[in-house]
Order: structure tokens, then C-alpha cells, then sequence
């Protein structure tokens, strides 16, 4: 029998609601549960405790308890393959195959780049299933190599070591997807997040219509916008201050034969301040940085980078330009980067149409009571 877990009343109205998550504070009674060991959840009550559904415990993670399901089934190698293929079945073949709690499995990234699988794992309640997944992706994916990027820094908080690696198979050389009529080479062991950002995957398709002229691509990572922009504009200078990203660009631009791209190895909050002072002038640019906001205590810190990037962008844009702007922290939402887009609008005596405000490509669903799984925004404005 499964260890029992009561919660107070109100971690339990976030779980009637529809949201996965309780937090340690709102845990009364945990009794014989351990660490990553899947219980049974209740909530408190005078008369009889109403049960909730069944969850990963942890109680060394601020998230002590992660709901899997609401009903009792029995959670065995079974059960994950269902929802496994529940997942893949909602998707297309290359991309992102399960995005974590919005598909139902707490903590579980897979993303499939051709024959190559990807994934992380980012809860203890997972890490204790890592065999079954395992096997999971070689039966039901057939894959050529499995690499696990178990190295973002929140398995800590989880109380898990940080690691990557080819877990079974081994890596083609080179490894390249197709999006959107280019080739782009992977690298799963040493690339960012898993390789790409496959969130911005159909956004980098979208603005296509949008673009001509001279354009600016900053935070290009390996230039996935600017290789997809690159018959749209005549001239593309890509900014970006990783070194080993750039070079993964310059490849991407010899295998794809374009012609038209620059790349510039800078911090773009100085590379901005440079093309200002020389009083340079472009038809779009696009803004894709990294989170500058982690927490709710960085919020202000954050709303000054995102603010300083967007006002300096908006003033290198001639009358009729594009922006496309991209904010990935989670804690800043919409009305919050809306505000700051006002600002800088104001800043610099602009009006800014909103043309399309858009998010993460569509293998990344928000789960609606679930905002949390909401992170991406990208918005496309017209700078009068
Ligand atoms: N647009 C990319 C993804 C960008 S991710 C794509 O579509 O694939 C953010 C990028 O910003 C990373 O490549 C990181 O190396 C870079 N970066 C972070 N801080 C930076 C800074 N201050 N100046 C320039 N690049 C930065």
C-alpha cells in the first residue's frame, strides 16, 4: 500500500483546480512517505479526508508533491507507456515529445531529433523510473542514441546530481534536422538546453512575411531566425556571445549555401549602444535573449534588461520596422512585458502596432490550470 500524504485545504483547492504542484508549507502529515516514492494525496478534514489523487513525494524539493493522476490506477511501467504514447501521439515526428507536467509525466522533457532522443529529467519521483524510460524510448522509438542533459541546475533543488551523456547507441556525425526548407546541426551533448531552442521552432517560420531589408538577429544562438529569414532579407548581422554557438552557425550557413548572414561575437546590451552611437538603421530586428528573470526577487533586475534591449532596438528601427521581441521568464507576463514594451514605446516618442503576440511552438502546450507551463512569449510589433 502506498504511503498516505494530507494537505491542507488550500494546496488542495490548486490540485481540485487543475494545477499539479503542492508546495512543503502546505503539507500536514506525511507519515511513513519517502523521498521520490509515489503516495497517495488527501486533503484535510474533520470528518473524512478526501482523497486527491497519486503524486511523486519529495519532501527535500520546495514542490514536495507532483500529481500524476487523479484517479487510482496502478502507476507501473505500464502506465508511463500510455501516457508516453499519449504524448507522441498529440505531436509531429521531430521536435519536442513530451514537454513534462502540461503532458502529464512531472518532470519529464523527451525531444526526438530524427533518430536521436534527447531527454531530461527533473524530479526525483522520474529519476527512480529512468530505467523504464529507458526502454520506453528504445521499444517504442527505435532510436540510433538516447542522451540523457540531466545538467540544468534545477535537479539540485530536487536533490539530484547534475549529468550528461549517451546513455545507449551512439551519435551521428554530423546530426542535422530540416525546419522550415534549412538544414540545422545538432549538438545533444554539448549544445544549449537539448541541442536547440525548439520552442521558437514556428515562430522562426511565422515572421517570415515580415522581413526585408536590413535585419538584425540578436541572442542568434546558432542563427536558427537568421538562416530562416535569410531569403526574405538582403543583409543579416547575427549577434551572440557564444563563441562555440557561432561557429555551429557558420556551418549552418555553408551546408545551407546562404550567403547573406554576418556573424558578430558580442554582448549584445554593447553591441546595441555601438550601432546607436554610429547611428545605424535597420528594417527588423529580433530580440531572443536568455531569462533575465528567475524569481519573483529579480523581477526588477529584469524589467531594466528587458527594457534597455527593447527601447535601444526600437530606436535603430526605421519608421515602418519590425521588432520581433521574445521573452522566455515565466514570471514575467504578458501584462507585465506589455507595460514594459509602453514604456520604452514612450522612451523613445514611437507608436508601436502590436502586429501578433504568439508563444511557444505547439508540441510545447500550456496546460491551462497550469501557468507555469506558459513561459514563452513572442511578439511582432510595427515600430511607426
Ligand atoms: N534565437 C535563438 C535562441 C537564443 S537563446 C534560436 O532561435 O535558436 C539565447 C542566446 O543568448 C544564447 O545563445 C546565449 O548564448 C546568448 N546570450 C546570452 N546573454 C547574451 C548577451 N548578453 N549578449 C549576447 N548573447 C547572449
Amino acid at each position: 500500500m502506498s504511503a498516505q500524504v494530507i494537505v491542507q485545504p488550500r494546496g488542495a483547492q490548486r490540485v481540485l483546480q487543475g494545477h499539479p504542484w503542492i508546495f512543503r508549507s502546505d503539507i500536514l502529515e506525511s507519515g511513513p512517505a519517502k523521498p521520490g516514492e509515489i503516495v497517495e494525496v488527501f486533503k484535510a478534514s474533520r470528518d473524512r479526508p478526501q482523497f486527491l489523487g497519486q503524486a511523486f513525494y519529495n519532501p527535500q524539493s520546495q514542490i514536495s508533491l507532483r500529481i500524476i493522476t487523479r484517479g487510482r490506477d496502478l502507476i507501473d511501467a505500464k502506465f508511463w507507456e500510455k501516457r508516453f504514447l499519449e504524448a507522441i501521439q498529440r505531436r509531429k515526428k521531430t521536435g519536442r515529445l513530451v514537454f513534462g507536467e502540461s503532458d502529464l509525466l512531472p518532470g519529464l522533457i523527451v525531444d526526438r531529433y530524427n533518430d536521436v532522443v534527447v531527454f531530461q529529467i527533473l524530479t526525483l519521483g522520474m529519476e527512480l523510473s529512468r530505467e523504464t524510460w529507458i526502454r520506453l524510448f528504445q521499444e517504442i522509438l527505435q532510436p540510433q542514441a538516447i542522451v540523457e542533459r540531466n545538467d540544468p541546475v534545477v535537479r539540485e533543488k530536487e536533490g539530484l546530481p547534475r549529468q550528461k551523456g549517451i546513455c545507449w547507441g551512439g551519435l551521428p556525425a554530423p546530426l542535422e534536422i530540416e525546419e522550415g526548407g534549412f538544414l540545422h546541426l545538432v549538438d545533444p551533448l554539448e549544445g544549449q538546453k537539448t541541442g536547440l531552442y525548439l520552442d521558437q521552432a514556428e515562430n522562426r517560420i511565422a515572421i517570415r512575411p515580415y522581413i526585408r531589408g536590413r535585419v538584425l538577429d540578436l541572442f542568434c544562438y546558432q542563427g536558427g531566425f537568421a538562416l530562416s529569414i535569410s531569403k526574405q532579407a538582403e543583409e543579416i548581422i547575427a549577434v551572440d556571445s557564444s563563441g562555440p554557438a557561432l561557429q555551429i552557425a557558420t556551418k549552418n550557413l555553408e551546408r545551407n549555401q546562404v550567403q547573406n548572414v554576418q556573424w558578430v561575437e558580442a554582448n549584445v546590451f554593447d553591441y546595441l549602444r555601438q550601432c546607436y552611437e554610429k547611428g545605424e538603421k535597420f528594417d527588423a530586428i529580433l530580440l531572443d535573449p536568455p531569462p533575465f528573470v528567475s524569481g519573483r526577487k529579480d523581477l526588477s533586475k529584469g524589467e531594466k534588461g528587458y527594457k534597455e534591449i527593447n527601447l535601444r532596438a526600437m530606436k535603430l528601427l526605421k519608421p515602418e520596422g519590425i521588432l520581433v521581441t521574445s521573452c522566455c521568464s515565466q514570471n514575467f507576463t504578458e501584462a507585465l512585458f506589455y507595460s514594459m514594451l509602453l514604456e520604452a514605446a514612450r522612451d523613445t516618442r514611437r507608436l508601436v502596432q502590436v502586429v501578433e503576440k504568439r508563444g511557444a511552438a505547439s508540441d510545447h502546450p500550456v496546460l491551462l490550470s497550469f501557468p507555469e507551463s506558459f513561459y514563452l512569449q513572442c511578439w511582432i510589433l510595427r515600430i511607426l
